[in-house]
């Protein structure tokens, strides 16, 4: 099992429906556990076509199997299964999943960059990775200095944090309700 960390977004639609539907797709996911969802927050897109809408951004942590080619593969699948059609790069999408990290991991291609190459300039990652891995962040920030220069609140919090699921809970038991 490897602890993985996944960026997930929306500006397009219900985002907080598309961003809820993402996190049942993910639990869904082969051998793999949701053991973490952060808060949603709400920032402004950066880079893209002018005039599009603001985003919904979190952090989701899980535990799985999967290699990081076949979780890749699987997040595409569910990015398509949602409805995300690829247009120009930073168009406006339905839904973004992003691996963030894998363990420890370094994979250096252009189908595959881990860790995510612009993570540790993005506070809508940031901020909710340090939510829910505060830990994992503090090692980030000790190994990467230059990098990341500041971790700021972002525009609104928009969901307080889930509890971590308790380790041993059946995958697929039924948490959280839509509001
Ligand atoms: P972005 O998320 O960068 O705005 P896309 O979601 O359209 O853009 O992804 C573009 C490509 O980035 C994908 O086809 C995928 O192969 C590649 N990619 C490289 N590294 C990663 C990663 N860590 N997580 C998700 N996709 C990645
Ligand atoms: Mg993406």
């Amino acid at each position: 099992m490897v602890t993985c960390y996944i960026g997930i977004g929306s500006n397009l639609g219900e985002r907080r429906f598309n961003l809820q539907m993402a996190i049942k797709e993910l639990k869904k996911m082969f051998a793999t556990r949701v053991t973490g969802i952060s808060s949603l927050i709400e920032t402004a897109p950066v880079g893209g076509p002018a005039g599009q809408g603001m985003y919904l951004n979190g952090v989701v942590e899980i535990e799985t199997e999967m290699s990081p080619y076949q979780l890749l593969k699987e997040l595409q699948r569910i990015e398509s299964f949602l409805g995300r059609v690829r247009t120009v790069q930073d168009a406006p999408r339905v839904i973004d999943l992003d691996i963030l990290l894998y363990g420890d991991y370094c994979i250096n291609e252009e189908a595959l960059c881990i860790p995510h190459p612009r993570m540790f300039e993005r506070d809508f990652v940031l901020v909710p990775l340090k939510e829910i891995a505060p830990r994992v962040l503090e090692k980030l920030l000790k190994e990467r200095p230059v990098e990341i220069k500041k971790v700021k609140t972002p525009v609104k919090i928009r969901k307080k944090a889930k509890k971590k699921e308790k380790k041993q809970r059946p995958q697929l038991k039924k948490r959280g309700k839509k509001k």
